[in-house]
C-alpha cells in the first residue's frame, strides 16, 4: 500500500496531537495511581517534552513536500495579507500549482 503526502502528513498530524495529549495522560494516569515524583524530575520531563514538540513541527516543514513543486503541502501560497502561514493540516490540493497531493 502506497500512501499519499497528504495521507502521511494527515497521519503525522495526528501522531503530533498524540503527542500534545501524552503528558496531561500521564498526568491523569499518575494521579489515579497515587504516583508522585519531585518537582526537578517533572520540570526536566516538561522542558524534554517541549523540545520534542518544537522538534516535531520543525519537521513537519521539512518533510512534506509537494511532488511537483517542492512547495510545503502545509503551506498556503496564495498571497493574503495576515493568513499566509502554516496550516494546521495538510492542504489537499497544492496552493501554488493545483497539483492533488490525494494522489498515491
Ligand atoms: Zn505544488
Amino acid at each position: 500500500m502506497k500512501l499519499s503526502v497528504y495521507k502521511k502528513a494527515f497521519l503525522y498530524q495526528v501522531l503530533t496531537i498524540a503527542y500534545m495529549i501524552l503528558p496531561f495522560a500521564l498526568a491523569v494516569f499518575f494521579t489515579e495511581n497515587g504516583i508522585r515524583f519531585n518537582n526537578e524530575w517533572l520540570i526536566s520531563l516538561g522542558v524534554l517534552w517541549f523540545l520534542g514538540f518544537v522538534a516535531f513541527n520543525i519537521l513537519r516543514l521539512f518533510l512534506f513536500k509537494c511532488p511537483e513543486c517542492d512547495l510545503n503541502i502545509f503551506y498556503n501560497y496564495t498571497p493574503h495579507l495576515l493568513f499566509n502561514v502554516f496550516h494546521n493540516l495538510p492542504y489537499k490540493k497544492c496552493t501554488k500549482c493545483g497539483y492533488d497531493h490525494t494522489k498515491a
